[in-house]
């Protein structure tokens, strides 16, 4: 399997090349060359399977020969051996037709964990191979830096530093990335929003000297291994429901596409998937561009849902590329034009493509809290305030002929103000994570500028 940029211009790489690469050179998103298609059959023959091995059969195609089948099988072993829940990503139902999968029971509590906890290991064998050693900067709004640190807190081959917006994520986000102890952990607050996080980190990957000199890597939700860990959850609900002999629908609440394009995925693999339902908050721009087919950037306004807090939603150009057919220099255009002028107009053709798949809608901060308080008081769970788009976004497009299935994206203890403000209610930590409160954090300040930045990341890691 070869992995090619969406751009068009930057070498063709392995699974593992690509994994550690994160960024194409020329600015694009490494894609697969063609998506492997399971038969009804291979689809059928999930059913009943621990999530490990149906994690195995969905990936597999994927990775090539970068892994062994065994060295496969034991990263997945260890990824997901230290999750809260035997099922991993357990369904709930919520009402008819609706069903909640549970992607929070993770060691971060968030969706994020599924891909992350992989990553770590799949990066632990492949660089423990050839004896080498990287640095890898991460931008998060909140979730992904936790997932990360947690991940590959204490491997001797990797520094990790995490770039989060001052004063934007939740104290339980925070102390996640701050109280850990492991000398390779470096937790980065900068002075500046969630877009501002990413276009530093794209900033650094664009400096070849500098990515070079450091062994860059990125493991930010743009890393085709991440997207990939994420197709196994679409597979173990839909089959669950009644898949391959039944349509199943999906809402994802949505901010970087990473979760949803995964989604799509395993809907181009064979998994019959009738819509795939993109939930946004206020900051609604791909809703917008889903109705208008204009993407078009408008700044970012602060929600109640802080990881899907983004502008700029950087895997829908995994989406463009497949909806213009797979044309790198059309898609290097456009977001040409998003850098100089903040928006582009999709061509019709393109935007019918989306709109085959995608659905969309937004869910206001009232909408949330009302969501948040009208499911507990209906079903007895209580949502965090990105599973709540979710499910408010998913109550407006539920058919008869499909169950849908919301992803369950956080727990409610990671953003327990929100909860309480809509409940009452102030949701605990589970048990195992309950001290985290009270140790101590370990945190550098730092300005929104690419030169203090990259002189901090020489001076700071390991040799
Ligand atoms: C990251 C995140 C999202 C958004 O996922 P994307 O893959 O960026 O679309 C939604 N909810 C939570 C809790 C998250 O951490």
């Amino acid at each position: 399997m070869r992995y090619i940029s969406t751009r068009g211009q930057a070498p063709v790489l392995s699974f593992g090349e690509a994994m550690l690469t994160g960024l194409a050179r020329d600015g694009g998103l490494y894609v697969p060359e063609a998506i492997p298609v399971m038969s009804a059959d291979e689809i059928a023959a999930l059913a009943g399977l621990p999530y490990e091995e149906v994690a195995f059969r969905v990936m597999r195609p994927f990775t090539g020969d970068t892994f062994s089948e065994e060295e496969l099988r034991r990263a997945i072993a260890a990824a997901y051996a230290g999750f809260g829940h035997a099922a991993r990503a357990p369904l709930v139902q919520l009402g008819p037709g609706h069903f909640l999968c549970e992607l929070f029971h993770g060691p971060t509590l968030a969706f994020k964990d599924f891909a992350m906890q992989l990553i770590g290991q799949l990066f632990q064998i492949a660089l423990g191979r050839e004896g080498r050693r990287i640095t890898i900067v991460g931008a998060t709004s909140g979730d992904t830096g936790s997932a990360a640190i947690e991940a590959f807190r204490g491997l001797p081959s990797v520094d990790v530093f995490i770039l989060f917006p001052h004063g934007r994520v939740s104290d339980v986000q925070r102390r996640q990335m701050t109280t850990p102890v492991e000398a390779n952990v470096h937790a980065l607050a900068l002075d500046g929003d969630f877009d501002d996080c990413q276009a530093r980190l794209k900033d650094m990957f664009n400096d070849f000297a500098f990515r070079d000199a450091v062994g860059l890597a990125g493991v930010n939700s743009i890393n085709w291994a991440r997207v990939l860990a994420q197709v196994v959850y679409y597979f173990t609900a839909a089959v669950s429901l009644g898949a391959p002999l039944r349509q199943v629908d999906f809402t994802v609440p949505t901010g970087n596409f990473g979760d949803i394009f995964a989604g799509y995925i395993a809907r181009q693999m064979g998994l019959p998937i009738g819509r795939l339902v993109v939930a946004t908050n206020q900051n609604d721009i791909l809703h917008r561009c889903l109705t208008t087919g204009r993407y078009e950037t408008d700044g970012v306004r602060p929600s109640i849902s802080p990881s899907m807090d983004i502008q700029v939603s950087s895997n829908f150009e995994r989406a463009l590329f497949h909806a213009y057919g797979g044309d790198g220099a059309a898609v290097a255009q456009l977001m040409d034009e998003l850098k100089s002028t903040g928006g582009f107009t999709v061509s019709q053709g393109a935007l019918q493509l989306l709109r085959e798949t995608f659905a969309s809608g937004r869910c206001s901060e009232e909408q949330t809290s009302e969501t948040i308080a009208a499911t507990l008081a209906e079903t007895g769970e209580l949502l965090c305030p990105h599973s709540a788009v979710g499910v408010f976004v998913a109550n407006a497009h539920i058919r008869a002929e499909a169950p849908m299935v919301t992803l369950a994206t956080a727990h409610p203890a990671k953003f327990p103000d929100a909860v309480q403000a809509a409940t009452g209610i102030r949701p605990a930590l589970p048990a195992r994570m309950a001290d985290m409160m009270d140790r101590p954090e370990r945190v550098t300040r730092v300005p929104n500028d690419l030169a203090a930045l990259e002189a901090l990341v020489l001076e700071r890691r390991a040799l």
